[in-house]
């Protein structure tokens, strides 16, 4: 099967380039050749950007198949038990109708920290017991029990809660460095959830290579030294705004916050990210409830240009730049021999961002997913 896109604008996960013809060969991108075509796209109005990456999720059961139906070919599951990691790395072996995955497994807390408190509200296919981190001494072989499990990259939590009214046990500071410590020495990435500043700098002074979420629980006054610091220590940081836009909303559950955050804060942080040149990736953060799969990383790229970016930039937070953190090196680009992960819209997203969610197509390692509902509605922000 050759399907070619004829005269389409381009975003090649790093720039624009205008008019351009790209084939679809055997699942790959390849090069226009003039031979047989058995499928022509009309690209006029149109543009073709890699397939969206949205760099902080949660799966359950149908999330990687709305994922996939919003353009997002790839998520990087931030924490799922075993049972349902291999459940869903099954669909994303065997379906092309879902987005693809990758995930860390079982995140390192400390016995009954964060998100422990969430478990307890999840079905039952989806929670159960889980391993945790009393000290330094467990790391180890926390981390060998991950790697075990054939993880991605490791994914820590320094969070007591406060954002949710508690006062959760936390992992130490010469806990998660052993744990940091630990993944390193056996090539994972490590991954930090912190919500305040001051466990912000928790995970920056262990080595952390990324932090989960701009730190939502900070004011932006404090934040001016771990910006410096992730700039200088070549640290990356996923935005995660729409996660507070939803927390902010006073929509979510009760249980899931009780002091009010402040997502103009959040915004002026990510900025003051992107002013300092730290690497941001575009992530949501997308659970079980909210924000929702797929269609929340289109108005995670709206915060991410309403708080400084330019629209390409926002766009290669959600494309080359996660693919080149977390060494995907066939997808987040187009280029000939990359894996044809590929979303066309109408318009053009380079200039007005709100155009990612115009989707008139969407090809998940070369094959077009029939769109079960016709283009999908998305929704920008909470109702
Ligand atoms: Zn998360």
């Amino acid at each position: 099967m050759r399907t070619l896109i004829q005269g389409v604008r381009v975003f090649t996960g790093e720039e624009a380039l205008p008019g351009a013809d790209v084939l679809i060969e055997d699942g790959r991108i390849g090069t226009p050749d003039g031979g047989r075509v058995d499928e022509t796209v009309p690209g006029a109005g149109r543009t073709l950007l890699p397939g969206l990456i949205d760099a902080h999720v949660h799966v359950s059961d149908g999330s990687l198949e709305q994922a996939l139906s919003y353009g997002v070919t790839t998520e990087l599951d931030m924490f799922c038990l075993p049972d349902n990691l291999a459940r869903q790395r099954r669909l994303a072996a065997d379906r092309h109708d879902v987005a693809d995955l990758r995930s860390s497994g079982v995140l390192a807390t400390a016995p009954g920290g964060h998100p422990s408190q969430i478990m307890a509200n999840v079905p039952p296919e989806l929670g159960g017991e889980f391993d945790t981190v009393a000290g330094p001494g467990d790391a180890a072989a926390f981390v060998a029990a991950r790697v075990a499990e054939g993880v991605d990259y490791l994914k820590v939590v320094i969070d007591h809660g406060t954002t949710a009214g508690a006062d959760l046990p936390v992992l130490t500071p010469d806990t998660v460095a052993a744990l940091t410590e630990a993944a390193h020495a056996a090539g994972l990435r490590v991954i930090a959830h912190a919500a305040s500043a001051a466990d912000t700098k928790i995970a920056l002074d262990a080595g952390v290579d990324g932090l989960a979420h701009v730190p939502f629980d900070a004011a932006p006054e404090e934040a001016t030294d771990l910006v410096a610091r992730c700039a200088a220590e070549n640290v990356f940081v996923v935005s995660t705004l729409v996660y507070v836009e939803w927390l902010s909303s006073g929509q979510a559950n009760p249980a899931q916050t009780a002091t009010p955050l402040h997502l103009d804060d959040a915004m002026t942080i990510t900025g003051m990210l992107a002013g300092a040149g730290v690497r941001l990736l575009a992530g949501t953060d997308a659970n079980l409830w909210h924000p929702q799969h797929g269609v929340s990383l289109h108005r995670e790229l709206e915060l991410l240009v309403q708080a400084g970016l330019t629209p390409t930039q926002a766009l290669a937070a959600a494309t080359s730049i996660p693919a080149a953190t977390f060494d995907l090196t066939d997808r987040g680009r187009i280029a000939p021999g990359l894996r044809a992960d590929l979303l066309l819209v109408e318009g053009d997203p380079t200039t007005d961002i709100t155009a990612t969610a115009a989707i008139a197509a969407v090809w998940r390692g070369g094959t077009r997913l029939t769109l079960p509902h016709g283009r999908p509605e998305v929704q920008v922000g909470p109702k």
